[in-house]
Parts: structure tokens; sequence; C-alpha cells
């Protein structure tokens, strides 16, 4: 069966997920389909009460079945049973992702959705592994760290994997005990409002997945100010990082955990694979059209060897086709919105304006819809905008150096610490640099995420606080109470 679907016929569910059902909201952030800029449905915003009922009945539904305090391998059979539905609803949930985002529809069949269900069951298994600690005391004691769950936790996700980003939240913080109220982004909150649906169907106590719509300034401040919601998990841009954690410090004090932006280098030494290096490279940055907060943004590469990695660079650039995200053959994404892409043009713009060349791209496709051709931008320094700022699209900009200090100097950001990439054979340098590196994921010799969810993913300096993926994210959902009894 193909994957191909019309999206004029797909019906969506427009309101709020609380409890066991979707409660109606009234429309009112218009959205239009990256694919072909039509204007297509309008997405409610849910105000504080809402929010405070989706969290009221949070806090009911963990209290009536005492999911924190069950056997925990009763919260990993429902999260396996969850991911189970998840991989059979692939489709439904494909159609509703496909058609407001940048996923083209095979992509998230094959990758997202496949991904997200793996990962759920990931978490899940840490349910009845994670145990508390007893420490060293003296005979007349007895010392333990016990763990428990915070209660209700407050999730916001952002629009470029958003099925994916709600299974980052939602898999450890129930694995862990917890209840969730999550705001999707405005701009793709379908399909995360199916997941809620099918993790009742799994046998998820109602209430425990309550997802609300609404923007950052109403809906995501009541969720981030909510007295009752214990801990919040974000990820999306710095900005709203910052935003987030003001938002906390003036109505409290709560754990958070940010996963925010990046400028990740990819740094190509002469005694790398070239064909290798640039097929990842390249993947990096048109990969989702660049919008991936591990995008892969600014090559780096040595002098000797710039000439030919360009140009296998840019052959593979000029291959790309833009396709709609409803076409099971489409490889190429749109950019989410109109604005972002004229932010992108801008960008471009403003850097050739200054001096540097476009060697590829730079301009938007010719065909319906928001997409941008892959670019890539030669004769930049560390000062110009297009080397600091995270684009969010498909533009990678191009230095060079001669050694590996020099590398090192242009690697480093002022502000951003996500990930970063370096391609050489030998393999002291690959350790020594890797030390020196400031990210909070290396890859050497490839770049992007495997599917090896044990290691965890977050940000150094300001690409973020705390870890999602791996150990680290089960355990952050848990809060330590340390325990000495005297005997
Ligand atoms: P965004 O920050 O504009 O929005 C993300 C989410 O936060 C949305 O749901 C939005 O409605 C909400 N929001 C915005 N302002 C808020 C506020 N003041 N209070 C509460 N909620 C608020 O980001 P985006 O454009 O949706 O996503 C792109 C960004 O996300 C990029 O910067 C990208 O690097 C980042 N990202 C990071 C990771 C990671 O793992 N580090 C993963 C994916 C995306």
């Amino acid at each position: 069966m193909s994957l191909s679907f019309d999206p004029d016929s797909l019906a969506l569910p427009v309101g709020h997920f609380i409890g066991d059902r979707l409660v109606a909201g009234e429309g009112v952030i218009a959205m239009h389909r990256p694919s072909d800029g039509k204007a297509y449905a309008a997405c409610p915003i849910a105000d504080a009460d809402l929010v405070d009922r989706a969290v009221q009945t949070a806090k009911s539904a963990l209290k009536e079945s005492n999911w924190g305090g069950i056997r925990p391998r009763e919260r990993l059979k429902v999260l396996h049973r969850w991911a189970d539905l998840i991989e059979q609803d692939a489709m439904a949930l494909a159609r509703l992702e496909a058609v407001a985002s940048t996923r083209p529809v095979g992509h998230l069949v094959e990758g997202d959705i496949a991904i997200s269900a793996e990962q759920i069951r990931f978490f899940a298994e840490f349910a009845d592994k994670d145990s508390s600690d007893l420490v060293p005391t003296d005979d007349g004691s007895l010392g333990m760290i016990m763990t428990e769950p915070y209660g209700v936790v407050g999730a916001i996700t952002p629009w470029n994997f958003p099925i994916n980003m709600a299974a980052w939240k939602l898999g450890p913080a129930l694995a862990a005990g917890n209840a969730v109220v999550l705001k999707p982004s405005e701009m793709t909150p379908f399909s995360t409002l199916r997941l809620a649906e099918l993790a009742v169907r799994a046998g998820l106590p109602a209430g425990l997945i309550s997802v609300v719509l609404g923007d950052g300034m109403t809906t995501g401040n009541a969720i981030t100010g909510h007295p009752d919601i214990a801990k919040i998990s974000f990820t999306g841009s710095t900005r709203a990082g910052a935003a987030i954690m003001e938002n906390i410090a003036r109505t409290g004090v709560k754990p958070m955990t940010l996963e925010l932006g990046g400028k990740s280098p990819q740094l190509v030494f002469a005694d790398a694979d070239i064909d290798r290096a640039a097929a990842a490279v390249t993947a990096s940055i048109t990969s989702n059209a660049g919008q991936a907060c591990v995008a892969g943004s600014r090559l780096i590469v040595e002098k000797s060897v710039a000439a030919p990695l360009i140009d296998a660079i840019l052959k593979k650039m000029k291959r790309v086709v833009p396709g709609p995200t409803w076409d099971a053959a489409s490889q190429y994404s749109p950019i989410i919105s109109e604005r972002q892409r004229q932010r992108i043009d801008d960008i471009v713009a403003a850097a050739v304006a200054a001096g540097a060349e476009c060697l590829t791209g730079g301009r938007s496709m010719d065909v319906p819809g928001y997409f941008y051709a892959p670019t890539l931008v030669a004769g930049v320094d560390q000062r110009s905008p297009a080397v600091i700022e995270e684009i969010f699209g498909p533009v990678l900009t191009l230095q060079t150096f001669e050694d590996e200090d020099e590398a090192m100097n242009l690697a480093d950001h002022p502000s951003y610490g996500l990930a970063a990439g370096l391609f050489t054979s030998d393999l002291s340098r690959a350790i020594r640099l890797t030390r020196r590196l400031q990210a909070g994921t290396i890859w050497v010799n490839r770049y992007g995420r495997s599917r090896d969810h044990i290691l965890p993913t977050g940000g150094y300096k300001q690409s973020g606080i705390g870890k999602d993926l791996g150990r680290e994210a089960f355990q952050a959902n848990r809060k330590s109470k340390s325990v000495l009894i005297s005997l």
C-alpha cells in the first residue's frame, strides 16, 4: 500500500486531550501547510483555566491509579502496549504529522514513528530496573537514597520532530511514575493528540497524559508557572528556554530540563575519507531541510582538501528534489513557515551583502510551498551572523583551517555547544579533539543520532540544561530522598 495521501481529505482533531477524550477548542492560530502554503486549520489556545483543569485531572488520575506506587512492571507493560499501538497506527499518525509539519510521510513511518515506539520501550524498561541505593554508613545506621516520581510534569515540545519529541518527554516521565501535561507546538499539534489517545487505548489510566494546545505566551506560561506542576521538560529555542527560566523564577522554583538550540561544527581533516565526510555533512544539513537542533551547519575543513570536499558536497546538494510531505517518494522537506523561509533568506542575503559567496542555493525553490534550496556559503568569518545564528534551514557555512588549533578556535561557538562532528583517520587526533570540543555530543566519522537510545543527548553552554534520552532522562523524572535510620 502506498503511503501517499490526499491532504484535503484528512479529518483533523482540533481540541485538547484531557482525561480520555478530545475537548473541543475554538481554532485561533491560523495554520498553513508547509508543503503547499494552503491555510487548512486553526489551532486553539488553552488558557490558564484549561491548563489548570488538565493539571487537576492529572493529580486525580495519579491518586486514583496510584501510577507512581504500583508494581513498576505494571507501568512497563502499559508502555509496551502503547508502543505496539503506535506501530500499528503508524499510517494515521504519519498523516496527521505530515500534513502539518516538514516531515515526509515515508520518513515518518520508517523513521520517526518506529524510533519513537522503540524509545518508549527503552524507557519502559527502566521502570522496574532502576533501583534506589543503600549507602555505606557506620554499623549503627542504615543509609539509603530513595527515589520517587515528581507527580505532574509539564512538557513543551517544538515543531521539527513532533511525535519523536513527545516520545522523548512522555516515555521517561511516565515510566518513572509521573503524569504529564504536554503542550506541542501550535504549528504541529495533531499527531501528539493522537499519541495521547493511543496511550489511553493501551491501558494508561485516563488523565495521566493531557495534551493542551496553544502558544508560548498563554498556554506555555500557564504550564511553566503552574504551582502544581513539579518539573518542566522543554525542547525548543534558547530564546524560549530563557523565557521559561524567567517565568519559573517569577512564579516559584522548580527543576527543569532544557534542550535548546545549536550551531554545530563539522571538522574535516585532510586524512579523512572525503566521500564519506561529504555524504555525512550534506545529509546533516539537508535532512529535514536543516531544521534539526543538531544540524551540522558549520563546515570547517582543512585547506588542502577543501576543493574536493566542496565539489562532492555541491554535487549532492544540487541533486536534492523537493516534494510535498504527503507524497511517499518525497525526500526533501519544506521550511515550516513562510516567515521562517524569509528569515533564512534574509540571513543569507546579509552574508552575501557583507562579502560572502553563495556556492549554491541562496534562494527559494520554484515549486509550491515553502521550499528553500540547499545552500553553501563561503567567505564568512567568525563574526558573520550566518556563522553565529542558528538559521534552522538548509544553510551550510564554509570555513577553512591549516592546523588543529585553528580548527578548534573556529569550532568554538560563543553560546552554543550542542553537537560536533569530526572526520579524521587519525585515532589519536580523534580522541585528543573530542576532549577539547565543547559540545554535549561528538560524532566521529559519522554525523547524526543513531538508534542507541542509551546515549543521552543535551547541550553545553546555552544549548541546554540536563539530558534527554539515556538513563539520565529517566532519572531526571525522579527526585531523590536521603534517609538515615539509627539502628
Ligand atoms: P520555539 O522555542 O519557538 O518553540 C518551542 C515550543 O515552546 C513551542 O511549543 C512553543 O509554543 C513553546 N514556547 C515558545 N515560547 C514559550 C514560552 N515563553 N514559554 C513556554 N513555552 C514557549 O522553538 P521551535 O521553533 O518550535 O523549534 C525549533 C527550536 O527547537 C530550535 O532552536 C531547535 O534547535 C530546538 N530544538 C532542540 C532540540 C534539542 O534536543 N536540543 C531538539 C529539537 C529542537
